[in-house]
């Protein structure tokens, strides 16, 4: 279930957002008149910015693990290099906004930061255990054809899902990437969904 492993994942990182932010602020609470870097300087202070973080990461890389269910996927590792990637970002981040001179607002605008940083998590792990399912759908086809099928009787369903629904394909082939209206990235072999985060493609196995 992508869209439950998403909101799992979301909620870890909002868990470490909310954890980190509170502790700098009440260490900078406790500490009005001490100089940011000295208090940056502090381990416990950048453990206390990294691990709620890692935590985080280690939490949605389970999730992956646990989707690939020992599949040796080249994209499960991407995902997680991508997961890793992001917790450490946060750390530094929250630290150069420190060191900003007006950070009374520093809770605030951390805020918007992380909530960001939570919605790429969710969305690296919708989409790879979405990858997951592709692979683990095609490993067990091994033979015949594939057929992309989208949501078309949906009417956000995009140009790129669109252009691809009904698209038969040998099981072990990709793809094309240019059906599209704009240049949309893509997750590199194109196996099958998903085409973008919150895809709702799936495919369908034919014998051949
Ligand atoms: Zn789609």
């Amino acid at each position: 279930m992508p869209a439950a492993d998403a909101l799992a994942a979301s909620a870890a990182w909002k868990g470490a957002s909310q954890e980190a932010v509170a502790f700098i602020s009440l260490v900078m609470r406790n500490n009005p008149h001490k100089p940011i870097e000295a208090i940056l300087a502090r381990s416990d202070v950048q453990s206390a910015l990294t691990w709620p973080f890692n935590n985080a990461a280690d939490k949605s890389k389970a999730i992956i693990e646990n989707a690939f269910a020992g599949l040796d996927s080249p994209f499960k590792d991407s995902v997680k290099n991508d997961l890793d990637g992001m917790a450490a970002e946060a750390p530094v981040k929250i630290t150069s906004e420190m060191k900003d001179p007006e950070r009374q607002t520093l809770a605030q605008r951390l805020l918007a930061w992380l909530q960001k940083l939570e919605r790429r998590a969710a969305m690296a792990v919708d989409v790879g255990t979405t990858r997951a399912i592709t692979e683990l759908n095609a490993l067990q086809a091994h033979s015949g054809f594939k057929m992309w099928v989208a949501q078309i009787e949906e009417l956000n369903t995009c140009s790129h899902c669109r252009g691809l629904h009904g698209m038969v394909i040998p099981w072990d082939q990709e793809f094309p990437y240019n059906t599209g209206q704009r240049n949309l990235g893509v997750y590199g072999d194109l196996q099958g969904p998903p085409r973008h985060p919150n895809c709702r493609c799936h495919l369908v196995f034919i014998p051949a």
